[in-house]
């Protein structure tokens, strides 16, 4: 039986290959961090980790794992509202909700689940859901999975937007969506004009945090305290596994009610784990770390800063953003890959992207930011970049 099914699944794969869009894993025997190792043996440094703030490897959060494993056990066997809930799982969906000034949280396995659990039981055949051109796969899974009628606008871009809910003006409920940093670009959505216009044409707003989140906003708030916006968005959408320690979870707060009547219908939530133990410890360490001190966030900025000054200072073009993403453009996208080669030579480590992840023509090498990165980091990644955009005669 498998066999024709075989030779078409060796044609598809080669096909992939043949378009050099062959996902080839590299593999990591350190523990994630600013400098990790390779199974070559090879000590690079990391600039393409989600792990803004440095905390994937962070003591204070291994140690609060370690001490849950032992005061909650390893693992829960059970979806929340059988036996899959614990004083601690309320502790952070608090600590959370908190952190961004909500009313409630519901924590899933990952936002991924948060965003594919969303939509559906919250809105129907007879509302709108107005998403940003360039979302995020789960929130388009996400609006797949519900029965609402889709509007896209162009990214971050009002004038589409404000058009698109004239369309959307005879629905029961209309609901705008929009990524809060979008992952390629590294650009802020620009949320405050959203909400005016969500205002002024009667809709909820959802913001997924993922990239924004521990980033954004003087304290790391994300894009409600950047644009001073607290309380105006109805949903936030959020992950454990980028800022906040890497390790994985996810997180859906805002309104009560929305968060309540997603306890009773969201299928990711009632028919997955709960996420162990030990993830929510740590979890809650980090929230409490984060009231504490700003220290991470200040670091972060301030690398995020000064990479960018001096990146453009060396010649090249970047995207502007104020997120922890830069988008160094090569344009071309059998540049992007060789200039990514040449800096893993260098000693560091990155990714160039081309299309289809980006449009055609606008080949880039993405750099990602962290507090765990020293001046020494950055200074070395700098003059990498400057010797291999010589070598490519990129400047
Ligand atoms: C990473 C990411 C997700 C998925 O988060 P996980 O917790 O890893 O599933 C969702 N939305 C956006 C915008 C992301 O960047």
């Amino acid at each position: 039986m498998y066999g024709k099914v075989k030779l078409h699944l060796q044609q598809e794969l080669k096909a992939i290959a043949d378009a050099g869009l062959f996902k080839n894993e590299r593999i990591i025997v350190s523990p994630q961090d600013a400098l990790i190792k390779l199974d070559n043996g090879k000590e690079v440094l990391n600039f393409c980790a989600n792990n803004y703030l440095g905390l994937s490897s962070n003591p204070a959060l291994i140690e609060a794992a370690h001490e849950t494993l032992d005061t909650h056990g390893f693992g829960m066997s059970s979806v929340r509202f059988i036996c899959g809930t614990t004083d601690l799982h309320k502790k952070l969906e608090e600590k959370i909700a908190r952190f961004f000034g909500t009313e409630d949280t519901i924590l899933y396995a990952a936002c991924f689940d948060a965003n594919g659990g969303v939509f559906e039981p919250l809105f129907g055949e007879e509302d709108a859901i107005i998403s940003d051109s360039l979302n995020h796969a789960s929130i388009i899974d996400g609006v797949r999975l519900c029965k609402a009628q889709r509007f896209r606008y162009a990214n971050a871009d009002v004038a589409d937007l404000e058009e698109q809910l004239k369309k959307a003006a005879s629905c029961r409920f209309r609901i705008i969506v929009t990524d809060g940093v979008f992952s390629m670009d590294g650009n802020v959505a620009p949320v405050d004009k959203i909400c005016s216009l969500a205002e002024k044409y009667d809709a909820l707003v959802m913001v997924d945090e993922c990239h924004s989140a521990g980033v954004v906003g003087n304290t790391g708030r994300g894009v409600t305290e950047l644009y001073n916006i607290r309380g105006q968005v109805d949903i936030i959408t959020g992950t454990l596994g980028k800022a906040f320690g890497g390790a994985i979870g996810g997180f859906t707060t805002g309104r009560k009610e929305i968060i309540e009547l997603l306890r009773q219908r969201s299928r990711p939530y009632l028919f997955s784990n709960s996420i162990p133990p030990a993830i929510v410890g740590a979890g809650i360490a980090l929230f409490d770390m984060m009231n504490v001190t700003t220290e991470l966030q200040d670091r972060l900025h301030q690398n995020t800063d000064f990479f960018r000054k001096e990146i453009v200072r060396a010649g090249f073009t970047i995207k502007p953003s104020k997120s922890a993403i830069v988008a160094i453009m090569l344009f071309d996208a059998r540049l992007s890959q060789d200039f990514a080669a040449a800096l893993l030579e260098e000693g560091i480590y990155v990714i160039g992207f081309y299309y289809p992840v980006v449009p055609k023509g606008e080949a880039r090498i993405r750099v990602q930011l962290s507090a765990a990165h020293t001046r020494e980091n950055l200074e070395q990644a700098i003059n990498a970049f400057i010797k291999v955009g010589k070598k490519l005669q990129v400047i």
